[in-house]
């Protein structure tokens, strides 16, 4: 018997935000093992670069070519608030590193993983690899969700139907819908909604009564209006992170 392939790089080529050299690599291709406790059991994708381990990125700057400019970055480690564990994103990129993944296209992924909820961009910007790469792999997807904060690259038009905007303040909020986007904005529990949003239904504040595999709302434009919202947790517990990630939101507005 054939072994199922659980892996697979799906894309190897220039960042569409820098020219270097990325790779995208499909993961969680059969259903086994713990799923993801917001989004469910999903195929995963991390978008990595090809030739530097993901924490060497971050710390040179270089995760630039993934991740864009990202406001949850930051300075290297100094005052990262991205909610992304590195110890999986290492993990990947060291069996991608052994040679343990083949190489497919998109299309052949999409049907290996035909019927399944796909995650755009579990680690890395989904805007950094081509659209097409997304399409073939969604071709036979039951549904996907997908985040960009390069939604302002000319670039990224071609996602909008795939993707939500990510938007750290209501002002980039606003901006994101008069250009046609649906946002995805971690605010106060108090704040204010920016347009019409829901909250997400996998929250703490919503009583964790959905998982992404089932609600499938995070998926752009195409086919669902409305913007999602959550409260800031975890990640963004930490004051001083707080407080390093307001100061890099208000040097992007004045900009
Ligand atoms: S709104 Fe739905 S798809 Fe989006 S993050 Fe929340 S549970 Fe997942």
């Amino acid at each position: 018997m054939t072994k199922k392939i659980q892996s697979a790089v799906i894309y190897r080529g220039p960042s569409m935000i820098d020219g270097a050299p990325i790779v995208v690599i499909a993961c969680k291709l059969s259903l086994r093992g713990k799923a993801n406790r917001k989004t469910g059991e999903m195929v995963q994708t991390y978008i990595l670069r090809e030739d530097i381990h993901p924490t060497v990125a971050i710390r040179s700057g270089e995760d630039a070519s993934i991740c864009g400019d990202c406001v949850h970055r930051g300075d290297g480690f100094e005052g990262r608030t991205c909610y992304v564990s590195m110890n999986g994103v290492g993990s990947v990129f060291r069996a991608f590193i052994r040679g343990s993944y083949p190489e497919i296209t998109p299309e052949e992924c999409g049907r290996i993983a035909s019927g399944r909820m796909v995650r755009l961009g579990t680690y890395g910007d989904p805007a950094a690899a081509p659209a097409w790469v997304w399409q073939g792999l969604l071709s036979e997807a039951e549904g996907w969700t997908g985040y960009t904060h390069q939604w302002r690259l000319p670039q990224a038009e071609a996602l909008k139907g795939l993707c939500m905007a990510s938007a750290d303040c209501p002002e980039d909020a606003e901006l994101a819908h008069s250009m046609g986007w649906r946002t995805f904005r971690v605010a106060a529990p108090d704040a204010p909604s920016v347009g019409r949003e829901t909250v997400c239904p996998a929250s703490e504040e919503a009583g964790r009564k959905l998982q992404c595999v089932d609600c499938k709302a995070c998926s752009g434009s195409t086919g669902r209006r409305g913007s999602i919202r959550i409260a800031a947790h975890g990640y963004l517990a930490s004051e001083k992170n707080l407080a390093a990630l307001q100061n890099r939101i208000a040097v992007r507005l004045v900009a």
